[in-house]
């Protein structure tokens, strides 16, 4: 599995903004794919300095993201780039973005899946963001397993 490959790694110094060193290669790992998959898919990223301002938007395909220096940035970013190729994400607009919208949390469900599915590896703590964001949403975590 590729949590064997990341938890070889855990309790290395990860590379933060600010820092000149890269001491761990899993972030540039993680920094690389992410590029791949955003120039793939002509998907315009600009950054934002904390998780909880990260947002998408289909029509302009853009997201704002953190940058990706660990699991929690990397797993925020590859499931706002959901919201964008995701194939069954659903339009919404300002009158239902509030959490009751079956819309809204379609999306959310499909965007967390569509980053499981893609990221190089998923680990608890990636999980443990997830289950965080889908909660701000009154989702519970059961329904990204969930068919
Ligand atoms: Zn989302």
């Amino acid at each position: 599995m590729a949590n064997t490959i990341h938890q070889g790694l855990q309790g290395t110094p990860i590379w933060r903004l600010g820092d000149r060193r890269i001491a761990s290669v899993v972030p540039m790992y993680q920094q690389i794919h992410f590029q791949h998959l955003t120039a793939f898919h002509r998907v315009v990223v600009a950054y934002c300095p904390v998780m909880h301002l990260a947002q998408s938007s289909a029509r302009e395909r853009h997201i704002i993201i953190p940058e990706i220096v660990d699991d929690p940035s990397y797993c925020c970013a590859l499931h706002e780039l959901g919201h964008i190729i995701e194939p069954t994400q659903q339009p919404v607009n300002v009158w239902d973005s509030w959490i009751g919208s079956p819309n809204v949390r379609h999306n959310e469900i499909e965007a967390w899946r569509w980053a499981q599915a893609h990221a190089l590896w998923w680990t608890p703590e990636m999980d443990a963001v997830m289950q965080y964001a889908l909660w701000t949403y009154g989702i519970p975590a059961s329904a990204v397993l969930s068919a």
